[in-house]
């Protein structure tokens, strides 16, 4: 499986800014063979963001979406209004679920909402600090695929249009990420768990949480860990260009 290094750059730099920072990227990993690379830049930045990064192997991707298609949901985006801006769209981030009150049912919604119209999704699920050590890894973060795909319904995904982030909400921004062993076991659970709910023989799997050029290699020797979603790193284009360069040995090798 071609591994996806995806950049979150949450909501950091003006339209400008953020520009220059894709093109940076995009030069950055130009010689990159074998790694699929995208950036997800705010909103505001997508008409921008994908006009610079014409040409280049560089996808852009959306931070989050709304579940319906237009009407009056003031200050919402809609899956339609992405299309032709991007082609995958983040749902499902911590900072959502414990910053916004985001649920795990209106995550199942953004997920069918932006499949139905044509969008690659990535759902990020992941346990806090306090349910890891409830020992509840793997009861969270079940019960936050099985919400999403739920709301599937009968129609199963195609496999090639979900990716699952793994981010434990305590590796988040904070340094402190998950060893190599650690994040193995809860994507090698979640590829299981994926596989039942969709039949998605084998979900790519992403682990997220302060990941930087150090750490990226011992993560993506994992079999299971099939890319990175990077936040902080991914606003230097060089740091973020390490991780893709990380991530190409794994499909050489
Ligand atoms: C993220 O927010 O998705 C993330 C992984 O952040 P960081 O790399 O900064 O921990």
């Amino acid at each position: 499986m071609t591994p996806l290094i995806a950049g979150n750059w949450k909501m950091n730099t003006t339209v400008e800014e953020g520009v220059t920072l894709a093109r940076a990227v995009a030069e950055a990993t130009a010689e990159a063979r074998g790694v699929a690379i995208a950036v997800l830049p705010p909103f505001t930045h997508l008409a921008a963001v994908r006009d610079a990064l014409r040409g280049t192997a560089v996808a852009v991707g959306a931070q989050d979406v709304f579940w319906e298609d237009s009407g009056a949901f003031t200050g919402e985006v809609s899956p339609l209004m992405l299309r032709g801006l991007c082609d995958l769209v983040l749902t499902g981030h911590s900072e959502r679920r414990h910053l916004l009150g985001e649920t795990d049912e209106q995550v199942g919604r953004k997920l069918a909402a932006s499949l139905r119209a044509g969008l690659r999704v990535m759902v990020a699920v992941g346990e806090t600090e306090g349910e890891r050590d409830r020992d509840e890894t793997f009861s969270v973060v079940d019960r936050q695929l099985q919400a999403a795909f739920a709301a599937l319904g009968d129609a199963p995904p195609n496999g090639s249009d979900v990716v699952v982030a793994y981010e434990p909400v305590w590796a988040i921004g904070t340094g402190r990420t998950a060893t190599p062993e650690q994040a193995e076991e809860v994507c090698g659970h979640i590829k299981v768990a994926v596989r039942a709910a969709t039949g998605i023989e084998s979900a790519q799997v992403l682990y997220g949480g302060s990941v930087t050029p150090v750490n990226a290699a011992s993560l993506f020797a994992e079999p299971s860990i099939d890319g990175a979603l990077v936040g902080g790193a991914s606003l230097k284009a060089a740091d973020f260009a390490a991780i893709v360069a990380a991530a190409a040995p794994a499909v050489a090798g």
